[in-house]
């Protein structure tokens, strides 16, 4: 999955434009910078490339989370629900904004399972976030369908799949906002960056001031611009602009890759017959960031992954016991273990946590074994590997 690998001269070349004028600020110095205008052009380009009205970049994947859902007004006492399964920034974007992350479980596509989303609707909920982890996504019709009939915003958290599609349209543009990462081992990396988009002409406008200060924008003396709401800073800078700006050119490139290289690992796996893979919905497309498959059992996924990782497969997952993507790791968010008071609303919001299980994630987490695709493999490493892969995978079984 990492554009990182692949860094080269047309990330230098942008690099470059911007460090011959200095201006490393994306807003305002309009005669010093020699008419480059990298978040702009990279804010166009995602445009183009993803087919969405409106882009707003960040500082990171985590800040797009959190714009989207301050531009889309969820806040205090607000129940936003999660899947059990995702990054930490899920919850952190969540809190930041005063409301309250409510988990769910996830099904075997790895994101949100739709009954279970559901089941949790209260009279407080007020948005679902789909996480649509490695690669892949969750089954996107069935989850517009809850979040219309019950007048939820849906924001699609697509960090971990960048150029996967739904029924043709790229992850991120389904829901009411999406969020991408351009972060140092995203699919295309911008050394810390990300975006916010959507379709909505208010929303926009909304991450747009918020993401600055609440600057209106209007006009081109930036010290006398208005403030129509309190905003933050989640400004990106040129620089990470610049070199996002050059990766995203660079992304069908390398989903060809991803494709070709999980083709041959999955082609391999296929013929263990205890192997299956996650679900990927109808009409569905992965963006090939990672091979996520399952084992018959818990005990066996931990066999393998161990034998995986002694045998020198590098950058297989068993997320279950080892990584900081599962709620099992999550003692901090359900010990409330913040720096600075939180409000007594969040905290009372999060006692059901102390008790809740996640049983059906837990059957499918436990179970799966989540590989990272790379970018920079040779065609005969990525044939070892695939043969590596069975072998040690037999003898776990
Ligand atoms: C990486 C990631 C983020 C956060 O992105 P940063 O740019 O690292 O802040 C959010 N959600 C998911 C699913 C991610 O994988």
């Amino acid at each position: 999955m990492p554009g990182f690998e692949l860094f080269g001269s047309a990330e230098r070349k942008e690099v470059n434009d911007v460090l011959e004028s200095g201006v490393l600020m994306r807003y305002g110095f309009d005669g010093m910078r020699n008419g480059h205008w990298k978040a702009k052009q990279l804010e166009a380009e995602l445009q183009s490339t993803f087919k969405t009205e409106y882009v707003q970049l960040v500082s990171s994947g985590t800040a797009a989370v959190s714009v989207a859902l301050a531009a889309s007004g969820i806040g205090a006492g607000d129940e936003v629900i999660m899947p059990s399964f995702t990054f930490v920034a899920s919850f952190e974007a969540i809190l930041m904004v005063g409301a309250i992350p409510v988990l769910v479980d996830i099904d075997d596509t790895l994101a949100l399972d739709p009954k279970a989303v559901k089941n949790a609707i209260t009279s407080k909920t007020k948005a679902i976030m789909v996480v649509q982890m490695c690669g892949s996504m969750g089954d996107m019709d069935a989850l517009q369908k809850i979040s219309s009939e019950h007048d939820l915003i849906l924001i699609e958290d697509a960090c971990q799949a960048i150029g996967a599609t739904y029924k043709g349209k790229a992850l991120g543009t389904i829901g009411h906002l999406g969020c991408f990462s351009f972060d140092f081992v995203k699919t295309i990396t911008s050394g810390e960056g990300g975006a916010v988009i959507t379709n909505n002409k208010d929303y926009y406008v909304n991450a747009d001031h918020y993401s600055d200060h609440g600057h209106d924008h209007e006009g081109n003396d930036r010290g006398a611009e208005g403030h129509p709401f309190l905003g933050y800073n989640f400004r990106i800078s040129e620089l990470h602009a610049a070199v996002g700006l050059a990766q995203v050119r660079r992304l069908p490139d390398f989903l060809a890759i991803q494709k070709k290289n999980y083709t041959v690992l999955r082609n391999a796996l296929s013929e263990l017959p205890e192997v299956t893979f996650r679900t990927v919905p109808d009409g569905g497309e992965e963006s090939y960031a990672f091979l996520n498959f399952f084992l018959p059992d818990l005990e066996t996924a931990r066999i393998a992954s161990k034998n995986l990782k002694e045998g020198g497969v590098d950058g297989c997952f068993h997320y279950f016991d080892n990584n900081w993507h599962y709620v099992r790791k999550w003692d901090h968010l359900k010990n409330v273990k913040s720096l600075f008071p939180i409000s007594k609303e969040i905290k009372d919001g999060l006692t059901y946590l102390e008790t809740k299980t996640f049983d059906q994630s837990d059957h499918f987490i436990g179970r799966n074994i989540s590989c990272l695709i790379k970018l920079s493999w040779t065609e005969e490493e990525v044939l070892q590997r695939a043969q590596k892969m069975v072998e040690i995978i037999k003898s776990s079984i």
